[in-house]
Order: C-alpha cells, then structure tokens, then sequence
C-alpha cells in the first residue's frame, strides 16, 4: 500500500485523475489520504513532469518560508481534488457533471490562464504557467482538469476501478477498451483471487 505521493502508483492516465487518486481507497474505506501538505503535491507534481526541478525548488522554498501560505494552497488543492474527483466519477456513473465541482474547477483554471505567459516550447511556443507562487500549482492541476473536459468528445469516459478497497479513477487507453481495474498487478489480481476462491467454495 503506499504511503505518500512519492510511491502510490500512477495508473489514472492523465495528471488531474493522479490528483484525484491521493486517497488511497475510496470504496470501502475511505483513505488514508496521500495529500498530506503542499510538499506532497509538489511531489506529484514533480513525478508527473508538471514542474520543472527550478520552479519546484522556488515553490519548496516559498512553502517553507511561509506555512501559512502553504497551507492555505494545500487547502485549495485538497477541495480542488473532491471536486475533480466527483466531476470524472460521474463518467463512469454516466451523470451529467456536477455543477459546483464544475465552477470550483473552472475558477481554478481561470485563475491560473491569468498567470500563464506565452513561452518557447520544442520548436514552437505554448501558454505556459510560472509557477512562481504557491497556489499555481493547484491551478496547474485545474487546467489539466478542464484540458480532460475538453477532450470529452474524443475520447473513452473516464472509469473508476471496482476493487475492493479502492475506487480510483482511470481512463482507458487501451487498444481493446476493456481495462478493467486501476492496475491489474494489484485491484486485478485480487479480483481474480476472489472469483478463484468462491469458486472453489461453490464446488
Ligand atoms: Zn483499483
């Protein structure tokens, strides 16, 4: 099981659904919840290649200077991340979204669209967010939320994992479509343990 973001695994596909994944079960149990400060979404952030290693630095430092400030964007993230949660949850339920959760993720992003600069990227250029205070980083997962959102059209409805103990959220990017579970090493695995044992005690 893993304890923090720095080792729970990253089988959602995509950054905002890593986001929402940092409780480790939400099915069952709820937790234990892997976002446990700023540094734990800086983490992520960081495994996930959202941030560079000199932003991060900066970010790691403003948190430290200022606890208050750093546990304020904590807060932030930790709201943001219900709300995503909810909001590609009702993928796999086929529900309209949430509305709330849709505004919290939009004021998100829009917060940080203001802060975005047009940087040089590969040959070309690409709105581009500093992150060069604390709370952009939340606002960097709101975007890549709201990305996901747009992308709607065009790809497979987001799923959340059926296993016991587990709940997290996927998208399928599988030839086939028939991914099942969050990863077939772990929820996978269990899930046939399970079918193998009842059936040996139904005979
Ligand atoms: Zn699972």
């Amino acid at each position: 099981m893993a304890n923090s973001t720095a080792d729970m695994r990253l089988s959602g596909g995509h950054p905002a659904l890593e986001l929402a994944n940092t409780v480790d079960s939400r099915r069952g149990r709820w937790g234990p919840d892997l976002l446990r400060s700023f540094e734990d979404l800086l983490v992520l952030a960081e495994r996930l290649d959202l941030i560079d290693r000199k932003a991060a630095l900066r970010l790691r430092k403003q948190a430290e200077n200022d606890l208050t400030k750093a546990a304020a964007a904590h807060a932030d993230a930790l709201a943001l991340r219900e709300s995503i949660h909810r909001l590609f949850l009702s993928e796999d339920v086929a529900t309209s979204y949430p509305i709330d959760d849709l505004r919290l993720v939009e004021d998100h992003a829009r917060r940080g669209r203001a802060h975005q600069v047009l940087a040089e990227k590969g040959a070309g250029y690409a709105w581009t967010l500093l992150l060069d205070d604390l709370p952009q980083l939340a606002q960097l997962f709101a975007i890549k939320a709201v990305d996901l959102l747009i992308e709607r059209d065009r790809r497979r409805a987001v799923r959340e994992c059926k296993g016991s103990n587990c709940g997290w959220l996927f998208i399928d990017h599988s030839k086939s479509g028939r991914r099942m579970w969050c990863s077939d090493a772990t929820c996978g695995s269990h899930a046939r343990i399970k079918r193998f044992r009842s059936r040996l005690k139904g005979h």
